[in-house]
């Protein structure tokens, strides 16, 4: 099963796509991971990548084309995919698709995992973390018994520098910016599923395990 996920940030991309890839037998493919390993071995691709990391910007398409093509050539891509944060352009989808052709592959599905963006606000911005312990917080949905400390360990909760409501707003434009079309894209494939994201990360996933059992 070859599938893309596509989500804001905040909108719980990262677990789900950790349980896919687990209960699936599937191989997750992370453009975003794979150019911050390459930033951190230095490598030429890692170099010119950073550029662009650092101003929060995307990344050139003719970047983001060679490491998919080398990632598409692994073994481990047999079993099946699954695409994370990529297509983030029209015109790396389009790319993608003439990819998948030339290796006789194709998408089965696209999760569109739909949500409120002032939902998101409050998921990340009341997000507190006990630097400590490790334990995540949120002021509005999970909150502490005493106000900034941790009920397990008594540390200091923090907040991360980029739960910053400033800093999502930025994301958060970037992402329907680029997304937007992509997901339309998709749509005149009528490969999209989507997926209300605004419950419970069990019951999200529970959704999202109906919609896979369809495509059996
Ligand atoms: P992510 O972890 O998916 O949020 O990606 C982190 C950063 O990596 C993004 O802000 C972009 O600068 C870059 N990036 C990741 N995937 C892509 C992509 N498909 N196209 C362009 N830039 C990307």
């Amino acid at each position: 099963m070859n599938l893309l996920i596509i989500g804001a940030p905040g909108s719980g991309k990262g677990t789900i796509s950790n349980n896919l890839i687990k209960d699936y037998d599937i191989t997750h493919v992370s453009t975003g991971d794979m150019l911050r390993q390459a930033i951190a071995q230095n490598s030429p691709v890692g170099l010119r990548a950073a550029e662009y990391m650092n101003q929060g910007q995307l990344v050139p398409d003719s970047i983001i084309h060679d490491i998919i093509v080398e990632r598409l050539s692994m073994d481990d891509i047999k079993k099946g995919f699954l695409f994370d944060g990529y297509p983030r352009t029209v015109d790396q989808a389009i790319d993608l698709s003439s990819i998948l052709e030339q290796l006789h592959m194709k998408i089965d599905a696209v999760l569109e995992l739909e949500i409120d963006d002032e939902i998101l606000k409050k998921r990340i911005t009341g997000r507190r973390l006990c630097p400590t312990c490790g334990e995540i917080y949120n002021i509005y949905s999970k909150p502490t018994k005493v106000e900034d400390i941790c009920d397990k360990c008594g540390g200091k909760l923090i907040t991360r520098k980029d739960d910053s409501l400033e800093n999502l707003t930025v994301r958060l434009d970037e992402y329907h910016r680029n997304t937007q079309p992509v997901i339309e894209y998709y749509e005149k494939m009528d490969l999209v599923k989507k997926i209300d994201a605004d419950k419970s990360a069990d019951a999200v996933y529970d959704d999202i395990k109906s919609v896979l059992e369809g495509l059996k």
